[in-house]
C-alpha cells in the first residue's frame, strides 16, 4: 500500500521585547541565572499580571505578515501542568480565543513546486524557566530568567506532504520573522523553536492517521532529517500491520533517530480556563493600522522587485531574499554596479560559499558589502580579470585588506597594453611552430593552448578580451 505523509507544524517564536510579558523584568539572554525575576514571574502569591502592549504590536505584526485575520478581541487562559520550570503551575496562554486566525504562506519545493500552507492560528503565551541538571552533584537547578519571556505559537494547517516541504515552510516563516523584526531568529537560544506532527495516510484516503509529535528540533536541518526518519519508521511500522502511537518522540541528533519520550497528552489534560487576573484583549482597528503601516517589504515581494530591479532569475532572488542581513548586502554591493547579475552570481557562488566552509552567516562576513562592491567594480573596469579578482577575494577573507591594496601588492592590475600584448602573442607564435601549423590545418582547439601560454607568460593577468582577437588575427 502506498502512504501519504500529512505534516503540521508548530513554531515558538520569541517575541523581541525588552521586557517580558507580564512584568517588567528584562528579556536579556544571558545574564547570571534569576536575574531576570520579579515577584510576578516567580509566581509569587498575590502576584498580579499586567499585559506588555509592545508583544501585543508585535504579534499583530507577524500575523499582518502571514495573512492572519486579527480577532478583534481575544483571551489568556491558564493551561495548568507541574514542572519546576513554572512556578505559578500553570501557563498563560491564548487558547479558546487567540489573537489571530486563518493565514497562510507561500512555499516553493523543487520536488513539488509551489505551494500554499495554512496557517491555523496564532497564539500569544508566556515562556516557561529553564532546568539545569547538574551531573557531577546528582542536583538539578532552575533558572527563571525565560520564565514570563512573550512568545508567539504559529499552528500551521496539516498542509505540509514532505520533509523538505517543512524545510521550506520553517525558512520561510523564519525569514518574515526577521524581516518583520519581532523576532531575532536564534535558533542555538531558542529563540525560534519547532515542533513537527507527522501521521501516514493511504493514498486517496482523506481521514488523517494517526500523528506523533515530535520535539527537540533545533535547526532546519534537523527538521527535516527527523520528519524523513519519522516517515520512513511510520512506514516500516504500517505496511507491518502494526499501529502508529500518538506520542511525543524526541529527535537524536547524534544517533539520527527519533524515540520515544512520552504519551500525548490531551487538552482536557490542562484543564484550561480563563485567566481571572487578565481582562480580555481588545484590538480595534487603530491599532491595527498603526501596526500595518510599520509592515516592511517582505520576502516574497522583495524577490520580485530583485526580479524586475536587477534582473534576476526566480532562483537567484529567491537565495538572495531568503534573510533580510542577505538581502541588504546585496543591495548595499550592488549599489554603485551596472552588472547587477554578476554581483548576485559572486555573492551566491563566491561569498556564500566562504561562509558554508566557515560555518558563519553573513553577519558574521570578513567581507563587509562596501569591500566586496569595490572589488567587483574593480573587475567591471577591467583593472583586474576574474582569475585576479578570486585571488583577491581569497586574500580579503585571510587578511581584511581592502581589495586595492591587495591588487596592488600582489600585482594583480591586468596586462591591457595592447602592444605589449601583441609583441606577446608574436613570441608565442614564434615559439610553437607545431602547433601554429596543426591550428591552420583545421585543429582549431588549440585557440586555447595560445591563450593559455599567454595567461603563463603574464601570470594570468592578461586582458583575454584584447588578447583574444589579437591571437585570431595572427594565427
Ligand atoms: P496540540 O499538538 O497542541 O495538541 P493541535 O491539535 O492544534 O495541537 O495540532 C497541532 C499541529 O498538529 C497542527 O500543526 C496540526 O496541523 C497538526 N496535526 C493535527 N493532526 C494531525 C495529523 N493527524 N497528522 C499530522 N499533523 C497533524
Ligand atoms: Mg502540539
Ligand atoms: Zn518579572
Amino acid at each position: 500500500m502506498q502512504f501519504e505523509p500529512v505534516i503540521g507544524l508548530e513554531v515558538h517564536a520569541q517575541l523581541k521585547t525588552k521586557t517580558k510579558i507580564f512584568c517588567t523584568c528584562s528579556t536579556q539572554f544571558g545574564n547570571p541565572p534569576n536575574a531576570n525575576t520579579c515577584p510576578v514571574c516567580t509566581g509569587m502569591p498575590g502576584m498580579l499580571p499586567v499585559l506588555n502592549k509592545q508583544a501585543v504590536s508585535f504579534a499583530i505584526k507577524a500575523a499582518l505578515a502571514t495573512q492572519c485575520r486579527i480577532n478583534r478581541e481575544s483571551r489568556f487562559d491558564r493551561k495548568n501542568y507541574f514542572y519546576p520550570d513554572l512556578p505559578k503551575g500553570y501557563q498563560i496562554s491564548q487558547y479558546a480565543a487567540p489573537i489571530a486566525e486563518h493565514g497562510h504562506l507561500d512555499i516553493e519545493t523543487e520536488a513539488r513546486g509551489a505551494r500554499t500552507i495554512g496557517i491555523t492560528r496564532i497564539h500569544m503565551e508566556e515562556d516557561a524557566g529553564k532546568l539545569i541538571h547538574d551531573a557531577a552533584r546528582s542536583v538539578s537547578k532552575v533558572d527563571l530568567n525565560r520564565t514570563g519571556v512573550p512568545l508567539i505559537e504559529i499552528v500551521s494547517e496539516p498542509d505540509i506532504r514532505t520533509a523538505k516541504e517543512a524545510g521550506a515552510y520553517l525558512r520561510k516563516l523564519h525569514a518574515i520573522l526577521k524581516y518583520t523584526d519581532v523576532c531575532d531568529g536564534n535558533m542555538e537560544q531558542g529563540s525560534f523553536r519547532c515542533d513537527a506532527n507527522i501521521s501516514l495516510r493511504p493514498r486517496g484516503q482523506e481521514e488523517f492517521g494517526i500523528r506523533a509529535e515530535l520535539k527537540n528540533l533545533n535547526s532546519f536541518k534537523n527538521v527535516e532529517k527527523a520528519i524523513a526518519y519519522e516517515i520512513q519508521r511510520q512506514t516500516y511500522l504500517l505496511e507491518e500491520g502494526k499501529a502508529v502511537v500518538q506520542e511525543t518522540r524526541l529527535w537524536d541528533p547524534d544517533k539520527g533517530k527519533t524515540f520515544s519520550m512520552r504519551g500525548k497528552e490531551e487538552a482536557h489534560d490542562y484543564r484550561y480556563f480563563p485567566d481571572p487576573d487578565l481582562v480580555p484583549l481588545i484590538v480595534d482597528d487603530s491599532w491595527i493600522e498603526s501596526v500595518q503601516e510599520t509592515l516592511p517589504e517582505l520576502p516574497d515581494q522583495k524577490q520580485k522587485r530583485f526580479m524586475t530591479d536587477f534582473g534576476l532569475s526566480a532562483y537567484d532572488a529567491s537565495v538572495l531574499t531568503a534573510s533580510i542581513e542577505l538581502a541588504d548586502y546585496f543591495e548595499q554591493v550592488v549599489a554603485d554596479l551596472k552588472n547587477k547579475k554578476q554581483a548576485a552570481n559572486w555573492i551566491m557562488t563566491h561569498l556564500l560559499g566562504m561562509l558554508n566552509t566557515r560555518g558563519i552567516d553573513i553577519g558574521q562576513s570578513p567581507v563587509s558589502a562596501r569591500s566586496f562592491s569595490r572589488l567587483l567594480s574593480l573587475l567591471e573596469a577591467d583593472t583586474i580579470n576574474a582569475n585576479a579578482a578570486k585571488i583577491v577575494f581569497e586574500t580579503m577573507v585571510e587578511t581584511r585588506q581592502p581589495p586595492d591594496i591587495i591588487v596592488k601588492e600582489k600585482g594583480l592590475e591586468q596586462v591591457s597594453d595592447r602592444n605589449e600584448l601583441e609583441s606577446l602573442v608574436t613570441r608565442i607564435i614564434d615559439d610553437n611552430p607545431d602547433e601554429v601549423t596543426a591550428y591552420r590545418g583545421g585543429k582549431t582547439k588549440l585557440f586555447s593552448f595560445f591563450m593559455g601560454q599567454i595567461m603563463k607568460q603574464t601570470k594570468g593577468k592578461a586582458d583575454p578580451k584584447i588578447v583574444a582577437p589579437l591571437l585570431k588575427k595572427q594565427l
